[in-house]
């Protein structure tokens, strides 16, 4: 199915800050790479946010019959705590910190990752490379980048010279910086002596005799820059120039900057046809980040087990709160936006289920070829995930109507809108029918509240044995309760 032909997608691209008809290089295929995470902690549902967002991508590109190459790093070396290149690379610090290998980090991490994804129903990319899997290649970018004289060596680590490179091409085109500005607004750090310019960015950094994630290279024992691994990839699995780069808008500036200055100072040739970033997920109005602990988990959102949430929320239900704000966005999270959610989810999973109670008449009064384009158009202005779940309320909509006999269709119609809802809910949105499979399931909390009523009038008759009894069982069930002075409250393992 090459439904693309018929449908013309519209992409923002941030390097030209418009939204652009999407022509991929080559006809029918797709190339898309996205920075992935660094594996030095749980992902926070901020990370997740920006992961969604590429997956509705990559799920409607191939919707549309595209062939989709989808390249998707694990940073496992050399991201620095800091943006200038100071300070312990993150996988180290945090080795060192739990008397672990990197590498056990490294594992630990990736697979809380993945599991996480898959709760959310993201589709694994084509190419998952790791950063330490490719040293040989980043050691090859940079001597390109050496030979063509955008960089240099300085007591054995490698940094890139972009005021050198800022005279020939433009470094700041993709995050509208000027080199000026960055100059006289950097600060001049302990160590950045080895650097010509504070500017300038590690290609290769020499590792301290202490340093374990090192490696042999031209230059000495060392590990390479953060940047260098996402231009290293790019170019080896999808070609020195390709469709798509995505990743969250924080990654704008240095991060994909550097990229693009790489690329460039080592083919010659801009790297990416569409930069995609996708925006953050606040919680109380400030950023979710890892680092200043401003963050809810997954995991804490499946189980309800934070105290800023009232009750447990199904990963499909965190995925819809999300696709309702459209990828550009802030979005903010909160108990109230996301029981809102609930309620949306649920009322069209619940319609989505009465589908084929539909009966069939002999004309149609509703035009839901019209409705299905509408669908489309969301979609292909720049993967208007708000605008298509609006749209999708219509087809509720319709659905009643139907059932009411207020509106009738034929069976080809019916037919064509129960496909066109499936396809647009569960293959585009990656939604899934979880109802039930959570807190939403009203009928276990009824059980559950019954017996935390149970135990709160064993206690009263000073019955602890039974009140003990039921929350051992219950924690046997993975049902922890918790007593506070409102009362008791429960969360699901
Ligand atoms: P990191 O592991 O820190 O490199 O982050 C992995 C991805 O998550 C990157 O694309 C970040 O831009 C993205 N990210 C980090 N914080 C947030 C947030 N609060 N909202 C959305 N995306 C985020
Ligand atoms: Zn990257």
């Amino acid at each position: 199915m090459q439904l693309y032909q018929n449908q013309q997608l519209k992409i923002y691209n941030s390097l030209s800050g418009e939204k652009e008809i999407f022509t991929p290089l080559h006809t029918g295929s797709v190339g898309m790479y996205v920075c992935g995470p660094t594996v030095y902690s749980n992902v926070h549902l901020g990370n997740c946010r920006t992961f969604i967002s590429f997956d509705l991508v990559y799920r409607y590109l191939k919707h549309l019959g595209y062939k989709v190459r989808y390249v998707r790093n694990i940073t496992d070396v050399g991201h620095i705590e800091d943006d200038a290149d100071e300070g312990e690379d993150k996988i180290a610090k945090k080795a060192r910190l739990e008397k672990l290998e990197p590498m056990e980090i490294v594992q630990q991490y990736s697979v809380d990752f993945h599991q996480i994804l898959e709760l959310f129903n993201n589709l694994p990319p084509s190419i998952e490379p790791t950063a330490t899997g490719h040293i040989i290649e980043q050691i090859e970018t940079i001597k390109e980048i050496l030979d063509n004289g955008f960089g240099y060596v300085s007591k054995g680590s490698v940094y890139f010279d972009v005021e050198k490179f800022n005279k020939e091409y433009d470094y700041g085109k993709l995050s509208g910086r000027n080199l000026e500005d960055m100059m006289s607004n950097s600060r001049e750090l302990a160590g950045q002596d080895e650097k010509r310019n504070p500017a300038d960015f590690a290609l290769w950094k020499r590792a301290e005799p202490e340093h374990i994630m090192r490696w042999p290279s031209p230059w000495g024992d060392g590990f390479p820059g953060w940047h260098l691994e996402c231009t290293a990839m790019s170019t080896k699995y999808l070609g020195s120039r390709f469709d798509i780069h995505g990743g969250g808008m924080d990654l704008k500036f240095p991060h994909h900057e550097c990229e693009i200055a790489q690329n460039e100072a080592a083919t010659g040739q801009s790297p990416v046809n569409y930069w995609m970033h996708a925006n953050m997920l606040t919680l109380n109005g400030k950023k979710m980040s890892k680092s200043t602990g401003n963050n809810i988990l997954p995991r804490e959102i499946f189980t309800g087990n934070n105290d800023k949430l009232s009750k447990a929320f199904s990963p499909s239900v965190a995925r819809f709160f999300m696709l309702q704000a459209h990828y550009r966005s802030v979005l903010d999270f909160s108990d109230d936006a996301i029981l809102a959610s609930e309620k949306g989810y649920n009322k069209l999973m619940e319609s989505l289920s009465t589908i084929t109670e539909v009966k069939a008449s002999s004309s149609s009064t509703l035009d839901i070829e019209i409705w299905k384009q509408n669908c489309y158009d969301a979609m292909n202005d720049d993967f208007n995930s708000p605008i298509l779940i609006a749209q999708l309320f219509e087809g509720v909509r319709y659905i009643n109507l139907l059932k009411d006999g207020k509106e009738t269709l034929t069976a080809q119609d019916i037919d064509n809108l129960a496909k066109a809802m499936h396809a647009f809910v569960f293959d585009i949105l990656g939604l899934k029918d979880e109802k039930g499979q959570d807190g939403s399931n009203d009928k276990l909390e009824g059980v559950i509240n019954m017996l935390i009523e149970m135990r709160r009038e064993a206690r009263a008759n000073k019955d602890f044995a039974l009140s003990d009894q039921i929350r051992n069982r219950l924690t046997t069930l993975g049902i922890e309760l918790k007593d506070t002075k409102e009362g008791t409250t429960f969360s699901i393992n």
